[in-house]
């Protein structure tokens, strides 16, 4: 049967951001004057991005950075450079990034930018120069003590290193704690990398343990092999857990007795996709999300589950690595289902915990080993779980809901305490 007749609905994440919102503004009874305060990105900057391409000309591109919020401190968030970003998107990836920040305890607001562009056919050449001149464009916005850049879909510490040098050049003194994500030889912390992988696994250790599942012998999907979901993927593994499937943006791949997921990093580092892969049987992308199977971790993008696909989820846990990858009304069909959801703004919360100890690290010219930041953000996620999972429980709310309610009402609080000025 042919699907491609059939046009989806396209879904706003914003608009699925400000639906989220409401639900938990209303749930913590949220007094209008604070809700006014909180809700719309405080700053959003639009800009123009030539490029001169590699055969002389000139390409143009959209490039975008909202701050959400700096009620809790600097405002903090990744950097997106893909095909599919337009304002709307940056504006939901920023609001998430505050309730995120707010729901790890860590003093900053959020913050998003993203440049609509096709990475995977651009040389090295014209990434650096339009890496250069985004961020030029967005440099009066950003600094360590303002706004924080960091890698997101398709952005990698290369990108971060680049953004940083900019950003130097421009001050006349190096500004290590300018962005996060970097490479370790300049300034980066370790564990940085794995950070959003590491954070996915420890939130999937303490789901099991709620729900007396035992992770070794756990059958785990993952769709979106990059740097969240194989790195997650890779420490369940590790932890006898068979990865049974895995799907990238050009395949979907099975194995029911488990993939071999370090040889399936290296292949895909070498061919560039998960396609053709050795030992594993290839699937469709609908069939990966309804694998019967303990822990679906939907790590790519926004809206993978929606009302079309969402009753057909066989997963016991559904592991939001990517941001926004389930809708509202997705939401509400799991829930029904008795599926237990770790919303994005706790599942991938350990890269921004990382990103903030990078930050701390630079500030202070001091740097930790690998064992103190993995134990660090252990404890971390650790605490963010057992604090949504307790308004789960007392309060009989989704995950979803709980943790939109730590993250909001840790924000009104800040919002409240502060006054409106002048
Ligand atoms: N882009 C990541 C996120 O969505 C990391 C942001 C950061 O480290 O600032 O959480």
């Amino acid at each position: 049967m042919s699907t491609t007749a059939i046009q989806k609905p396209v879904i706003n994440p914003y608009e699925a951001a400000l639906e989220n919102f409401d639900l938990a503004a209303d749930a913590l009874e949220l007094d209008e004057n604070v809700r006014a305060m909180i809700k719309y990105p405080e700053r959003i900057l639009s800009v123009s991005v030539p490029v001169r391409m590699d055969g002389g000309n000139i390409v143009r591109f959209e490039g975008y950075r909202v701050q959400h919020s700096t009620s809790r401190g600097p405002s903090k968030g990744g950097i997106r450079f893909h095909p599919n970003v337009t304002l709307d998107e940056v504006k939901a990836l920023a609001t998430w990034m505050t309730w995120k920040c707010a729901v790890v305890n860590i003093p900053f607001g959020g913050a998003k930018g993203g440049v609509t562009c096709n990475p995977k056919r651009m040389s090295m050449g014209e990434l650096e120069r339009l890496t250069r001149r985004y961020a030029s464009a967005i440099l009066p916005m950003i600094g360590p003590e303002r706004d924080i850049p960091a890698p997101d879909v398709y952005t990698t510490p290369q990108i971060m290193a680049w953004i940083m040098d900019t950003f130097s050049m421009n001050m006349g003194y190096p500004v290590m704690g300018v962005v996060t994500g970097k490479p370790i030889s300049l300034g980066g912390s370790l564990g940085r990398n794995e950070a959003t992988g590491r954070g996915c696994y420890y939130t999937v250790l303490s789901s099991c343990r709620h729900l007396n599942i035992p992770v070794k012998g756990a059958r785990v999907a993952v769709q979106g092999f990059g740097n969240a979901g194989s790195l997650a993927a890779n420490l369940l593994h590790t932890a006898e857990a068979p990865v049974i499937a895995a799907s990238d943006s050009t395949a979907a791949i099975y194995n029911r007795h488990g993939l071999d997921i370090p040889a399936l990093i290296q292949y895909k580092e070498r061919t560039g996709s998960l396609r053709g892969f050795p030992e594993a049987e290839t699937i469709s992308p609908e069939e990966l999300l309804a694998m019967d199977c303990e822990i679906l971790i939907p790590a790519a993008l926004e809206n993978a589950i929606t009302e079309e696909n969402a009753s057909a989820v066989g997963a016991r846990i559904v592991a939001e690595a990517a941001n926004g990858p389930v809708t509202p009304e997705a939401d509400r069909i799991l829930d029904r289902k008795g599926v237990f959801l770790i919303p994005d703004i706790l599942c991938n919360a350990g890269g921004v915990t990382v990103s903030y100890f990078e930050w701390v690290q630079d500030e202070n010219h001091l740097f930790w080993d690998e064992q103190d930041v993995n134990s660090r953000l252990e404890k971390v996620m650790t605490r963010a779980f057992n604090d949504v999972l307790k308004i789960h429980l007392e309060r009989k709310a989704s995950m979803r809901l709980a943790a939109n309610m730590l993250g909001i009402s840790r924000v009104a609080d800040a919002n409240r305490i502060r006054g409106l000025y002048p």
